[in-house]
């Protein structure tokens, strides 16, 4: 890996952080009289603790992880865009990922003025690792992958992706958003073997939070620390910070969820596979499914006009024809099924 400070962006680098009232008090008690809040309306009248001490604690533990190693954003696309801001001069370095992927990392390198270098996974959706590599170049800053892939839905090969680790010297971003519902095992615990691998997680999928968008990089903590001078100060509201930690002392009701949701996602791959038109169901390593057929769009207008939305993906790379469905409730898959069955 190049050393941080050579890939980082000059004014990154130099940045001195907003100040924010909260930085030099930690305690909960006192009377606090400096950050020009209203006294009334408690809790809500205060501003968040700017670097989520209490959750990040309880996030390492739940990760086994340190805290220091920790960034908590507003969902993970809030990491998605300071990777660009940390690492990407706009107009001359260039960011390679994968086609198909997931959208933001090319919406986020467009923001940013940063080239986006598009490498097409092979044909059964893996890493094609010397291409990838092949379309770097001394401006690439960083290599987007995503395991398990949107919308492909599988997980990429573990040596794949520890050979770009290896052979690549700028920062390889690892998005793990839908991990928990893959057989194979996250590369957070491997964290401490390659100092230029970002994990961004989410608590949008498993978890039953996207609502109040809460989304995690794992990193090593030189690169947290950047990441913390370049956030807003209080990204992360008071109310999301409490629901999550709640949430995370009853783990146990997310576990349940995980099981309901692989039972459907059996299900609805067994039930999908017996339609007429569909010519292909994927292998899946996350809480969707993509299906191949020979009239995607009629068959999405179809099933919007019965109010049940589900994903065009046929326009895609490598994806002609297909449909990307997200698996839900119990009684969603069955209406969903029961219009299926009826389209002609
Ligand atoms: N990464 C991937 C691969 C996704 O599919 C999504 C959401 N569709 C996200 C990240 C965004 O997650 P969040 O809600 O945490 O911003």
């Amino acid at each position: 890996m190049r050393p941080l400070e050579q890939l980082l962006r000059p004014n990154i680098r130099n940045l001195k952080p907003y100040s924010s009232a909260r930085d030099e008090y930690t305690g909960d008690e006192g009377v606090f009289l400096d950050a020009n809040e209203n006294p009334f309306n408690a809790p809500y009248n205060r501003y968040p603790d700017p670097y989520q001490r209490k959750l990040k604690d309880k996030i390492a533990k739940l990760k086994q992880v340190d805290a220091s190693g920790i960034f908590l954003g507003n969902g993970s696309d809030e990491p998605i865009d300071i990777v660009y801001r940390a690492f990407c001069e706009p107009g001359r370095d260039n960011v390679v990922s994968i086609d198909p992927t997931y959208g933001m990392y090319q919406v986020a390198a467009d923001i940013n003025n940063v080239e986006f270098r598009k490498v097409l996974l092979t044909e059964d959706f893996q890493l094609d690792v010397n291409a990838l590599l092949a379309a770097t170049d001394s401006n690439t800053k960083v290599i987007f992958l995503c395991s398990p892939n949107n919308p492909t839905g599988n997980c990429f090969k573990e040596d794949d992706i520890k050979d770009l680790l290896i052979e690549f010297n700028g920062i390889v971003v690892l998005d793990e958003a839908y991990i928990d519902f893959a057989p194979g095992k996250s590369f957070l615990q491997k964290l401490d073997l390659f100092p230029n691998l970002i994990i961004l997680q989410t608590f949008s999928k498993a978890w039953g939070m996207a609502g109040i968008r809460l989304g995690m990089a794992f990193a090593n903590p030189e690169i947290i620390k950047v990441f913390s001078k370049i956030k807003y100060p209080y990204n992360l509201n008071i109310l999301t910070q409490q629901k999550t930690f709640e949430l995370i002392d009853n783990i146990a009701e997310k576990d349940n969820w995980i099981d309901i949701l692989f039972k459907q996602r059996d299900e609805l791959i067994k039930n999908v596979q017996e339609l007429p038109f569909v010519k292909k169901v994927y292998p899946t390593d996350a809480n969707f499914i993509l299906i191949k057929t020979d009239e995607p769009k009629k068959i999405y207008n179809y099933l919007v006009d019965s109010k049940i939305i589900i994903r065009d993906r046929s326009s895609v790379s490598l994806c002609a024809g297909c449909l990307r469905i997200t698996v839900g409730s119990p009684e969603e898959n069955s209406v969903l099924m029961d219009a299926l069955k009826k389209f002609a």
